[in-house]
């Protein structure tokens, strides 16, 4: 029964207290209590000798006694358990602990200390009464407090006369104008960890701490302890990503600043080089080309921001409209012609069926990202004299468009972190390629906002292969 006696081995221990429940206390201190009617370890029942029968029928009774009042310890305890395990907010969770260490105990206060995990501190966590703001400022010493002793020594301790006990902090009772007598103090383990304490203190029946409160406090505190610690990960968790949200919306808030400050200067640029082109010859001539080609490259990438911090924004709204996809097809390889020929790319569409508009029912700008992302990529990461096919196919109400080229390819393991915002299968210091790695995380929002689908598949050196699905309708959903 006295499963919380340490061997002799400790007997040494210069830190060791005759009334603490972890080295050998004294035996007839052990004696005294009331155990109540045992159960475990007992003599079977079936070894009853026969003999007086009252005798027996008066031990039956005992043991019934005794099994009822286990059932029902176990019942409370399944209880509480289930409780505990029924919140996972840190505050009201502590407070079912130290509503029921008292209950299932009977005694006068509990109190939860923990462990400051950023200072190392032992502060009150949550008391009977609440935790007043004086209570809470209180820093309870571990080299001399009875907590500190639970913690340092990582077992249980019972003490009666907490006052004349040399480890005692009296300033608690100070500030709460409270009286202890008697303290039963547990650890709070997680696993190899003691994160805090369990106190329950003053026993109000006139025995005193038996070794059911034992058994109890130390059940109630493996329980606590657990739920504690999820509950305090799961406010870590919450506040983390509340941190990230703002860092989110501070890069957000940049994107779009910087995007509208660039946007006025560059348009400028791009007016002024138009006019100054038409109007001059020779050399000039092509150094304005440069310019312009490059304050376009720059617009491009611009735009580029700009668009992702619309598919940011939750709710994107779509603009909807019946369009032809062949015609939105044709419309982007024609932007694009100038950059092919300059490439010596060869770029070829198919549409099937073949005599039809292909009309699709959707926003027929963000479509056109859609396609134009996909199609920049091809000319960007395919080599000169390379080829690059486009083709929508219908069928069974959804538009299968696919971009096909014979470039660089991307190694298996990057097929989803290419449409990961800013990521680059390029490591950035050695790039060749220009883009910011926004393109096709922007594809795949405005993918997802007409509920289809896009993924690519290719081989490294040979080309890739990029693939969108997208429903015919609003009320038709690929999967
Ligand atoms: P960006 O093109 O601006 O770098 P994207 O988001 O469009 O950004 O593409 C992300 C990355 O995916 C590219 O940097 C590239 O490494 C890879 N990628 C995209 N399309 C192709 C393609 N057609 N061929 C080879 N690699 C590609």
């Amino acid at each position: 029964m006295l499963r919380y006696l340490d061997g002799p081995g400790q007997e040494s221990d210069p830190d060791r207290h005759d009334d603490d429940l972890i080295p050998q206390p004294d035996p007839s201190e052990v004696d005294d209590l009331d155990f109540g009617p045992a159960v475990d370890g007992d003599e079977p029942l079936d070894a009853v000798r026969v003999g007086d029968q009252d005798d027996q029928t008066d031990m039956l009774k005992q043991k019934i006694v005794g099994l009822e009042h286990r059932i029902g310890y176990l019942e409370r305890i399944v209880k509480v358990s289930q409780m505990l395990n029924s919140t996972l907010s840190l505050e009201p969770l502590l407070q079912i602990i130290v509503q029921s260490a008292t209950e299932l105990t009977n005694t006068e206060a509990c109190s939860i200390m923990l462990i400051d995990r950023n200072t190392g501190e032992l502060r009150f966590a949550e008391a009977s009464g609440g935790v007043s703001s004086a209570l809470r400022k209180i820093s309870i010493p571990m080299d001399k407090s009875i907590a500190g002793y639970v913690i340092r020594k990582n077992k249980p301790i019972l003490i009666r006369d907490a006052k004349n006990d040399p480890r005692w902090h009296g300033d608690v009772d100070t500030t709460l104008d409270f009286q202890t007598q008697s303290i039963l103090g547990v650890p709070l383990r997680v696993r190899d960890r003691v994160i805090g304490v369990l106190e329950v203190i003053n026993k109000t029946t006139s025995e005193g701490f038996n070794e059911d409160d034992i058994q109890i406090t130390t059940t109630l505190g493996l329980q606590a302890a657990i739920a504690i610690e999820n509950a305090r990960l799961l406010d870590e968790l919450q506040q983390a990503y509340r941190d990230l949200s703002q860092v989110d919306q501070l890069k957000n808030d940049f994107v779009s600043i910087a995007s509208h400050e660039l946007r006025t200067p560059l348009a400028v640029i791009l007016g002024y080089a138009t006019f100054l082109k038409d109007n001059v010859k020779g050399e000039a001539s092509e150094q304005l080309d440069i310019v312009l080609s490059s304050a376009i490259k720059l617009r491009a990438l611009i735009d580029d921001m700009v668009n992702l911090r619309h598919i940011q924004t939750d709710g994107v709204q779509l603009e909807r409209s019946i369009f032809s996809l062949k015609s939105l097809v044709n419309d982007v390889t024609k932007e694009f012609s100038q950059i092919i020929a300059t490439k010596k790319l060869i770029l070829t569409t198919k549409f099937s069926p073949e005599d039809s508009l292909l009309n699709i029912d959707g926003d027929r700008q963000k479509v056109y990202l859609i396609v134009a992302n996909l199609v920049s990529n091809a000319i960007k990461f395919t080599p000169e004299g390379g080829r690059i096919h486009v083709s929508v196919h219908f069928n069974d109400h959804k538009y299968t468009l696919s971009v096909i080229d014979t470039g660089i390819g991307i190694p298996k393991a990057e097929y989803d972190r290419i449409f990961d915002q800013f990521y680059q299968v390029e490591p950035p210091l050695t790039r060749k390629y220009q883009g910011m790695g926004l393109g096709l995380s922007i594809a795949k929002g405005m993918v997802q906002v007409h509920r289809g689908r896009i993924w690519v598949e290719s081989v490294v050196g040979k080309g890739s292969k990029f693939v969108v699905v997208l429903p015919s309708a609003p009320d038709v959903r690929d999967e």
